[in-house]
């Protein structure tokens, strides 16, 4: 039985004060869901509050990002160890890093391996682009994102995966829940072949890309969708419960 996930990816969004009143507007709600893992990840700057307004609560926080190494002379970037204070998880190689700041696969797999060893755990995000999806080759680019990122890590149930189709990120034209599921289902072979059948059965994989209040029920109908990796709709306290309560409910049913 894998925990439902939802993640709330704020981007670069909200000062800290306004991190702070979001955060407020949902806290208490969020805290009534049970049976579904919620994550908030803001931009950096608003880690430290939150985490003191989150501490105690059944709420996590992730980071949008990080480097790979510890410490030194990389002017602008924040390391695993800074976080590992912060936050429990990190969104890793998502496709706004991959495409708008050239994160390579060779980039990805080091930022995996280093998260891993602070103890910070992955929200791993793979995913085609338009062309690629268009030319059907949603499976080999998918393949080829994870195999990198993975190669030479142990088996690691505190993984999680999203499948995130670039042409669905903020455009408001999700995939479909059937055309979703198949997706996550070969990434789960993949991880099996790659790691093992057991691990990959344990593995939460969500989807991600334009998912709102109005369209999260059919993914989570996907028995193979374990929740999902949320952005603009997460800046919406009302939306995000609305999201978080009705996995909770069609997980729980
Ligand atoms: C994301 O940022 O990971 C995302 C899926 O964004 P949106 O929900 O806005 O498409």
């Amino acid at each position: 039985m894998r925990m439902p996930f939802i993640a709330g990816n704020w981007k670069m969004n909200t000062t800290h004060v306004e991190a702070e009143s979001l955060v407020a507007g949902m806290l208490g709600g969020l805290e009534e869901i049970s049976g579904v893992e919620k994550v908030l990840c803001p931009p950096f700057v608003s880690l430290p509050v939150l985490n003191r307004i989150v501490r105690g609560s059944s709420v996590k926080l992730g980071a949008q990002n990080m480097y790979f190494e510890e410490k030194g002379a990389y002017t602008g970037e924040i390391s695993p160890r800074m976080l590992a204070e912060l936050c429990e998880f990190v969104i890793l190689g998502h496709s706004e890093r991959r495409w708008y700041f050239g994160e390579t696969d060779e980039v990805v797999s080091k930022k995996v391996r280093s998260a891993l060893e602070y103890g910070l755990k992955p929200i791993l995000c793979v995913g085609e682009r338009l062309e690629e999806n268009d030319a059907g080759r949603t499976k080999e680019v998918v393949d080829r994102q994870l195999r990198s990122a993975l190669k030479d890590i142990d088996p690691c149930p505190s993984l999680v995966i999203a499948y995130e189709p670039v042409w669905a990120i903020g455009t408001g034209k999700a995939a479909g829940g059937e055309q979703a599921a198949a997706t996550i289902r070969f990434v789960r072979s993949s991880v099996a072949e790659l790691w093992n059948r057991d691990i990959a059965q344990d593995l939460r994989i969500l989807y991600g890309g334009s998912v709102t209040g109005n369209n999260i029920a059919e993914f989570i109908r996907q028995s193979e969708i374990d929740g999902a990796l949320v952005g603009g709709a997460s800046l919406k306290a009302e939306e995000f419960l609305s999201i978080v309560s009705q996995t909770a409910a069609i997980k729980g049913s």
